[in-house]
């Protein structure tokens, strides 16, 4: 079955986020708090094993160079 390789080349672009204890696909964070105007903190939780964790995205600021 090919499904496997097709489905992470579309979705390759976007970050992908596994559990780490079961590897069960996460798509939504359960939470998600901004913590300032370039990070924002999202609660994952697995609805497979119910493990939790955060992670924290950095918005690059984007400097355009007029
Ligand atoms: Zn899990």
């Amino acid at each position: 079955m090919n499904r496997t390789s097709d489905t992470a080349s579309r979705i390759g672009s976007r970050r992908r986020i596994v559990c780490a204890q079961c590897n069960e696909l996460l798509f939504m964070p359960e939470w998600s708090e901004l913590l300032d105007e370039h990070r924002v903190r999202h609660l994952w939780q697995c609805d497979a094993c119910g493990y939790a964790f955060e992670t924290t995205v950095h918005f690059v600021e984007v400097a355009e160079a007029a």
